[in-house]
């Protein structure tokens, strides 16, 4: 292709809303235009990365057994209500009427549809499995659409749905998904790791994320250092706490009040008590949908709000208000304690109940409990684990530590069970007569969004660095004196040369200054380029460099399509083979 006959178009300055690194390369690269929030035009650049990694994508999905379909992007409010979700989606879920009233909505995902598809057709266990996916526009009206492709409100989706008799089918198809994810992502050249992931209040039984690995990803993820244990934020488990230091100060048969003026903070309490925090009580009022409700924690630890949310079986919830927390404890906001704390539904983390003695508030203003014993002094409803997981914690799969990283995520597999098969009425038979709801998964993959995630990981202060197999272009091709006739003749010569040899090159025949070239080359970051320039010609050469190092080689003329054809093949087989 030659650059006059498609149309890129760079710009000098970052557009004013953007915050990151590859919402800034895409738009100044000339990838993508926005056209309103979370709306954006995928431009001749980023419609040929698209192409290469759905392409891709399409490969692992058929070699895991999944069939393409496209469902409608609109979908009509009845499979949603059929599913539940019409009520319970929230202000996400964009929706329409169309001219007689009707209400639909734009798909944010496709379980109903494809659910209603399988529910119509399938009615034995001889036709399981179903495995289907496609490739599609997904609205989700993101209530802070941002950072680009990476959180937008339209944007491209890889969707797979799996529909099975019994669990261990279903079994089966997960780990093929997952296998075919790994490889997918392995094959565009990205560094990336697989997670434990929460499966929220849909109560699948399993879910896994893929993270894309860069500083600037939105999610938190734990691994351990010496085993295969990964989890994100939102689910990681720790091991067992070190022990304590020994406590400071006698053990009374009955709490006893100390007072605390002004001690509000865990470091506050800690240091004027002189009690390590590990012997304190956190008490947190939280305020779901539904109630009021006591959270207990060690005081070196933090509340978990993910695992809280899931203990409570809730939809949202919060840090309860001043006035909240005095009317439910009797005491000031920061003085909060479970001994004689009643009218609430009292939860704590394991380590709590593990304290021989502790100190904690006394619902008292500007007063605290020492030799407080849990079990003997106060009682809970429920222990269960709301601990956050940090770096360093121990691994609760064997004797090594977590490291925290930063991840994008780009993928999402999901044991989804029965939900919508039971609510839609998706069954089947089995070879007795009986009937059952079919079993199912699901398989989401941020396609748009993984192609931003590959910029935050490969990109230099220039512009993107394309890994290999996501560039839009593995080769460009740029003439520089184009104002000299037999230069741009041998340019002309050299690019019938390299697409004659199947090589994939943009020829950059405009008639501007090489300044602006290089920068444009550097800037959309093709892995590999080959300038012809009049004064290495005089010698019968041109120059040959790798995006990545920009370090520069000649070649003889004659030799071009060979030398590229090296780097090429050093470059592909760099990309890891899963
Ligand atoms: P997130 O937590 O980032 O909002 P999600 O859990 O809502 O993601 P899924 O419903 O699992 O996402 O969707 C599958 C995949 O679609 C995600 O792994 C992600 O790669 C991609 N995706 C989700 N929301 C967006 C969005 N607003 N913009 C771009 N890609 C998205
Ligand atoms: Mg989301």
């Amino acid at each position: 292709m030659r650059w006059s006959q498609t149309f890129i178009h760079t710009l000098r300055q970052d557009p004013a809303d953007a915050e990151v690194v590859s919402h800034r390369l895409l738009v100044r690269a000339g990838f993508i235009a926005k056209v309103a929030a979370g709306i954006y035009n995928y431009l001749p650049l980023a419609a040929r990365s698209l192409a290469k990694l759905s392409a891709i994508v399409r490969e692992e999905m058929e070699a895991a057994g999944s069939a393409e379909l496209i469902m409608p992007a609109v979908q009509p409010a009845e499979l949603w209500q059929d599913s539940g979700r019409w009520t319970q989606y929230g202000p996400e879920l964009l929706r329409i009427k169309d001219r007689h009233d009707r209400d639909f909505c734009f798909g944010p995902t496709h379980e109903e549809v494809i659910t209603d598809i399988v529910r119509g057709t399938v009615t034995s266990y001889r036709q399981l499995p179903v495995n289907m996916y496609q490739i599609q526009t997904k609205f989700r009206d993101e209530i802070r659409p941002r950072f680009g492709l990476m959180r937008g409100r339209e944007f491209i989706m890889k969707d797979a749905y799996s529909f099975h008799a019994d669990p261990d089918d279903l079994d089966v198809a997960y780990r093929a998904m997952e296998r075919a994810y790994r490889r997918v992502f392995a094959r565009c050249g990205l560094r990336f790791t697989q997670v434990e992931a929460d499966t929220g209040n849909i109560g699948g039984s399993e879910s896994h994320e893929f993270m894309v690995l860069a500083d600037t990803g939105e999610d938190a993820i734990l691994s351990c250092t010496q085993c295969s244990y990964g989890a994100n934020v939102e689910k990681a488990q720790t091991g067992a706490l070190g022990t304590a230091p020994p406590w400071p100060l006698d053990r009374p048969d009955r709490p006893r009040e100390v007072a605390t003026p002004e001690q509000r903070t865990i470091d506050e309490v800690s240091t004027f008590l002189g009690i390590a925090p590990e012997h304190l009580i956190k008490t947190l009022v939280f305020e779901t949908d539904k109630e009021l409700v006591a959270v207990l924690i060690r005081g070196d630890l933090e509340v978990n709000e993910v695992k809280l949310g899931n203990a409570l079986d809730c939809r949202h919830l919060q840090l309860a208000s001043e006035q909240k927390i005095l009317e439910v404890t009797g005491g000031p906001q920061g003085f909060s304690g479970p001994v004689g704390l009643a009218g609430v539904r009292l939860l704590a983390d394991p380590s709590v109940m593990e304290l021989a003695v502790a100190a904690t508030g006394a619902n008292l203003d500007q007063t605290h409990l020492v030799g407080v014993v849990p079990g003997r002094d106060f009682v809970v409803h429920q222990v269960v684990d709301l601990r956050l997981a940090r770096d360093g914690d121990p691994c609760p799969r064997c004797a090594g530590r977590l490291v925290e990283r930063r991840g994008i995520e780009v993928g999402h597999v999901f044991k989804l069970g029965t939900k919508y098969s039971k609510a839609m009425g998706c069954t089947f038979l089995d070879a007795e007569g009986a009937d059952h709801p079919m079993i199912m998964g699901c398989y989401g993959l941020g396609v748009s969004r993984t192609m931003a995630a590959a910029i935050e990981q490969n990109h230099d202060d220039k512009g993107i660095v394309w890994p290999l197999p996501l560039a839009p272009y593995e080769v460009v091709l740029a003439v520089l004196n184009s104002d000299k006739e037999e230069v741009v003749r041998a340019a002309e010569e050299l690019y019938g040369q390299l697409l004659g040899a199947g090589v994939e090159v943009l020829f950059d025949d405009r008639p501007e200054r090489p300044g602006v070239k290089f920068n444009d080359m550097d800037l959309i970051g093709f892995p590999v380029r080959v300038v012809v320039g009049k004064r290495a010609l005089e010698s019968g050469e041109v120059e040959l460099s790798l995006r990545r190092d920009g370090e520069k080689r000649t070649t003889p003329v004659g030799e071009l399509v060979a030398a590229v054809t090296v780097l090429l093949d050093g470059l592909r087989a760099e990309v890891v083979k899963a």
